[in-house]
């Protein structure tokens, strides 16, 4: 049964996921969930392009940022927090309400963080720890150029924390190869799976940062997850029905080859944007840095996104996300990510079009 739920997460569920959901319970401190662990942690570390640890949290994906601000910072420690949009601006968030000295240096939304923007946020806070930001910024659409950004923070000596929610498993990512410390993502965005699990994947450099951590952590402490990991454990009880479906979602993946995947993705992005256009709703970000999983969309002069967004979903039962922070009600954003395919998404955009027509004055 095709899903015609078109947000960035959580996303629509392959059928064999949703049947490994409907497994019976397994004992999460027994040899069958000590296998299905270890399995999924070493999948997911080829799918990200490192050899570290992939440690698997149950939390969103939020918990997995709180997880690498505490278990890599000192009270009052400075951090930078280049952001271009909702998501970058929760990194500062966090890190404020753990004591942090937050530099905050945000691009226009809408628009890429450019390496020069935090070249020059590493001149302006020589005393920073780290660079903290999103890969692909979901409330805007953009995909930085993580490669690029992870050259500057890297040529200065910080850490690298990077947000890869909603990139993680659609785009490409090498993180050992480009020099990331830490990298977060979420099982309800581009891995086919229900929300619940915070992967958290620290590369070799990492570990000397969470030995001189000192901000309190219990729940997400990191080092305590490597450890129980390493023997097929987790510290609490895990949300074992996700990973069980995780191990499936993952064998869906490498079915279909992830360079197939990511590929998938840039398509998908195309269809969307070149309907879109035809249909003369203007993207919200450029072509050149557009993000392959989630396409924002200004709606035609004079009607509101939050209306189209009713009717889409009134006359078709198609369900979009809105706008965030200051973009609310103001723009539409359509998801593309995880278990999505052309024929669905021309769906999706034919389903816009007559709704657009039903709205009088909408299509030009
Ligand atoms: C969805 C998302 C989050 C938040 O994840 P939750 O699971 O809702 O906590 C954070 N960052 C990005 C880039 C996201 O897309």
């Amino acid at each position: 049964m095709p899903s015609n739920l078109r947000i960035p997460g959580p996303t629509p569920l392959p059928p064999p996921v949703r049947q490994a959901l409907a497994r019976q319970m397994i004992n999460h401190r027994g040899p069958e969930f000590r296998a299905l662990i270890r399995r999924t942690a070493q999948r997911l570390a080829g799918i990200l392009g490192t050899s570290g640890d992939v440690l698997l949290l149950t939390a969103s994906g939020s918990g997995g940022l709180e997880a690498a601000i505490v278990n890599t910072f000192s009270p009052g420690q400075e951090i930078i927090v280049a952001a271009c949009g909702a998501f970058g601006l929760r990194w500062a968030e966090i890190g404020r309400a753990y004591g942090l000295q937050v530099h905050l240096h945000q691009a226009e939304w809408g628009t890429p963080i450019s390496p020069e923007l935090v070249a020059q946020a590493l001149k302006d806070h020589p005393r920073a720890r780290a660079v903290l930001l999103t890969h692909n910024e979901t409330s805007t659409g953009v995909l930085n150029d993580l490669q690029l950004l992870a050259r500057t923070v890297k040529d200065a000596g910080k850490l690298f924390l990077v947000d890869a929610i909603s990139s993680a498993g659609c785009v490409e990512l090498q993180m050992d190869a480009w020099g990331l410390d830490l990298l977060v993502t979420g099982s309800q965005k581009g891995w086919m799976v229900p929300p619940g699990l915070a992967m958290v994947a620290a590369g070799a450099s990492y570990w000397e940062a969470y030995r001189s951590a000192r901000l309190p952590r219990f729940y997400l402490d990191l080092g305590k997850a490597r450890d129980d990991q390493a023997r097929g454990e987790t510290p609490f009880t895990p949300a074992v029905n996700v990973l069980v479906a995780l191990d499936v979602a993952l064998d869906l993946i490498e079915a279909e080859g992830l360079a197939a995947v990511i590929a998938r993705h840039r398509e998908l992005r195309d269809v969307v944007r070149g309907e879109a256009r035809r249909l003369g709703l203007r993207p919200l970000a450029a072509d050149h840095h557009a993000s392959p999983t989630v396409t924002p969309l200004h709606p035609p002069e004079g009607i509101q996104a939050d209306e189209l967004r009713r009717a889409l979903r009134q006359e078709h039962g198609v369900e979009v996300a809105g706008g965030q922070g200051p973009l609310k009600g103001r723009i539409f954003r359509i998801g593309h990510l995880g278990w999505v395919h052309r024929e669905e998404l021309e769906q999706t955009m034919a389903a816009l079009e007559r709704t657009l027509k039903s709205v009088p004055g909408a299509l030009r």
